[in-house]
């Protein structure tokens, strides 16, 4: 189905580390985090152009190049890349940097900050570095929420969440707090019509085949999108991982991928 596979976010740090990685042929680059959540994608940079992933800078050896991945970094990994003389490159996504400065405004505003998002992710580490702001994953953690019920609260979003899950955690919010300011999602476009495109097909497929990464949180709500309607979705990292026993009397399969599979 359309779209699916790479979105412009991950395009653009692909080929910001090819880029880096033709021009400067004698050095390593190393790369802060998967520049994408994909392993088939991170081995064919590997094996291609020799970079290097790593988690920690302290990985890293003082005065080398290294890019910084499309999820965003909090500010103390970039203070910690000024003092060890890193030549940076910056691939965060735009529209995850457009979710930063948000945070900072809010912040400067003196307004009480929920995030909704998934504890742990790559992109959340990188936001919640960016101000002081309480995570909730869920409707209960919402309810379990340490902030005054008639403080001003705004909310900001990872980019990939489930659009239908998302919902329901603002509807939580703006009944616990009456002073929330205006806020909305930042789910981005690539998230939000690929989870679409499942939905237009949801009446016509007996089941869903996702191509992404375990680690690819959109891949994985594109499975949720499916399954919250009653139709059994799978993710796949190959044709290998296809069992013969979902294929049993079906008619009709619905394939995609999420916004870090190659198309
Ligand atoms: Fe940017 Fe969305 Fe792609 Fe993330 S999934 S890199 S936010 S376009």
């Amino acid at each position: 189905m359309e779209p699916r596979g790479f979105c412009a976010g991950v395009k653009t740090a692909i080929n910001t580390v090819v880029r880096l990685a033709e021009k400067y042929p004698n050095e390593t680059i190393y790369i802060k985090h998967k520049i994408v959540h994909n392993s088939e994608v991170i081995r064919e940079l590997q094996e291609k152009y020799h970079v290097v992933f790593v988690e920690k800078l302290s990985e890293i050896p003082n005065g080398a190049r290294v890019v910084f991945s499309a999820h965003g970094t909090p500010p103390n990994v970039y203070a910690e890349a000024k003092e060890r003389n890193l030549k940076v490159t910056d691939a965060t996504c735009m529209l995850v940097e457009k979710v930063h400065s948000k945070a900072k405004e809010y912040a400067k505003q003196g307004v009480s900050i929920v995030l909704i998002g998934h504890n742990g992710h790559q992109e959340i580490i990188g936001t919640m570095g960016q101000a002081v702001m309480h995570l909730v994953e869920n409707t209960q953690d919402v309810e379990k929420l340490n902030i005054e019920v008639n403080a001003p609260v705004a909310y900001i979003t990872q980019t990939t969440l489930s659009i239908y899950e998302t919902k329901n955690i603002e509807l939580a919010l703006r009944n616990k707090f009456p002073n929330l300011f205006f806020s909305r999602d930042d789910i981005c476009y690539a998230t939000t019509n690929r989870q679409e495109a499942v939905m237009s097909v949801i009446n016509k497929i007996d089941f869903l085949l996702v191509v992404g990464d375990e680690s690819s949180s959109n891949s994985r709500r594109l499975v949720e999108t499916a399954q919250q309607r009653g139709i059994n979705a799978y993710l796949i990292s190959s044709f290998k991982d296809i069992k013969s026993a979902w294929v049993l009397g079906v008619r009709s399969v619905g394939i995609t991928s999420g916004a870090s599979a190659p198309e």
